[in-house]
């Protein structure tokens, strides 16, 4: 927990997808670490306000990130907030469960909807929030801007809910590696690479919960705050840039 700053001096943070699952847990974790925090989420508005209110100065935002005109909102009402942008937290992601070697129920519709919210909306959420992101780190404020962009352990090796969820992730980890090369030393951009985590998108996975129980060196899946820690360490950590961290409790290594 950080010395608690005046509002103006606090550096403020959106979490897209913040209302629920691992979201919630960054967005409750960067309020604990001293960050303002934007709130948003596709829908659950009321979910959203509540939970604003109860984490101080926080705000939520409401938009769509499979619509243009939203995203590009989004980012400047989180700014306009306390007017400021300092940290990025791509977490927002859809899933679809297709067996793999069912290539006829991967359609393309379906590649096309996964990749609209799971690729180019995180990058163009980091090309509107460019211009703030680089301001947090000339304006005096003393550190770089920063991105963190939730990606999963289905894009770093062949497994995952489909093999166009997987493809969207390991599409959003090179995306990390080149912005953050494009953006340095003004902005970092790192991701966070959970293999499976409980949270509502996952709450009927019985197969894969019983894999980590049985394969993981950790004998289970993460919580949505173990997430939140790595998330947070990338933040703290101003020398990081370009990481993909895996987070999977070994998983990988069995
Ligand atoms: P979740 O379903 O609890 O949260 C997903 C969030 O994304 C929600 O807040 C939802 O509003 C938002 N979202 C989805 N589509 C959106 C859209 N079109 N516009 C705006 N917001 C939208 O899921 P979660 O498990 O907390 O997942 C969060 C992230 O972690 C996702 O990117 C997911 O791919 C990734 N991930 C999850 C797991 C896991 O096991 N749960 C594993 C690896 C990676």
């Amino acid at each position: 927990m950080s010395a608690v700053l005046p509002t103006a001096e606090r550096p403020v943070a959106l979490v897209t997808g913040s209302t629920s699952g691992i979201g919630a847990a960054v967005a409750r974790r960067l309020v604990a670490d001293g960050y303002t925090v934007v709130l948003h989420s596709r829908s659950s508005v009321a979910a959203g306000e509540a939970m604003a209110a109860e984490l101080g100065d926080a705000v939520y935002v409401q938009a769509d990130l499979a619509d243009e005109d939203d995203r590009v909102r989004l980012v400047h009402e989180a700014a306009a907030h306390a007017g400021r942008l300092d940290v990025l937290v791509n977490n927002a992601g859809i899933s679809r469960v297709v067996p793999h070697a069912d290539l006829v129920a991967a359609t393309p519709a379906l590649w096309r909807e996964l990749h609209e919210v799971n690729v180019i909306a995180p990058f163009h959420l980091v090309a509107e929030a460019e211009p703030y992101l680089r301001a947090a780190a000339r304006d005096g404020h003393g550190r770089a801007g920063c991105v963190v962009n939730i990606s999963s352990h289905a894009g770093v090796r062949p497994k995952g809910a489909s093999i166009p969820y997987a493809a969207t992730k390991a599409a959003l980890n090179h995306t990390t590696r080149l912005l953050a090369v494009a953006l340095a030393p003004e902005v970092r951009v790192n991701a966070v690479a959970p293999g499976l985590v409980d949270t509502p998108l996952t709450a009927d996975w019985t197969a894969a919960q019983e894999l980590w129980r049985e394969r993981a060196p950790m004998r289970r899946a993460a919580r949505p705050e173990d997430i939140a820690q790595a998330v947070a360490m990338l933040v703290a950590s101003d020398y990081l840039t370009g990481e993909v961290l895996l987070s999977d409790g070994g998983l990988n290594l069995t």
